[in-house]
């Protein structure tokens, strides 16, 4: 198991659950940021820290954010993060995310 970062973090990257993570597994790509599921202990103290709950363990995340099991993924599987931006671009043009900034 690990956890999964979705589409309310999105242009959001407030960065507040890379400050708690034990392991330094969480990365921030363009729009997102990404956990590396082959590092995550899952731990789960960053879940609570997002201020937008973008955070799931990946056998509660909602059906509608599936897609981004592969955004996470993919960083963790070596591919980087050219695919993580190219996923997460894609993604977001096709569901016309726009997350407003934080106050
Ligand atoms: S569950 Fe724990 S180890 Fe995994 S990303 Fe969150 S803080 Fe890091
Ligand atoms: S705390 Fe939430 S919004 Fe902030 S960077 Fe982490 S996942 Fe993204």
């Amino acid at each position: 198991m690990t956890y999964i970062i979705a589409e309310p973090c999105i242009d959001i990257k407030d960065r507040s659950c890379v400050d708690v993570c034990p392991v330094d597994c969480i990365h921030e790509a363009e729009r997102i940021l990404v956990i590396d599921p082959e590092e995550c202990i899952d731990c789960g103290a960053c879940e609570p820290e997002c201020p937008v709950e973008a955070i799931f363990p990946e056998d509660a995340l909602p059906d509608k954010w599936e897609a981004f099991v592969k955004i996470n993924y993919a960083y963790g599987e070596g591919e980087g993060f050219d695919v993580v931006n190219q996923l997460t671009t894609a993604y977001a043009t096709e569901h016309n995310v726009q997350n407003p900034p934080l106050e």
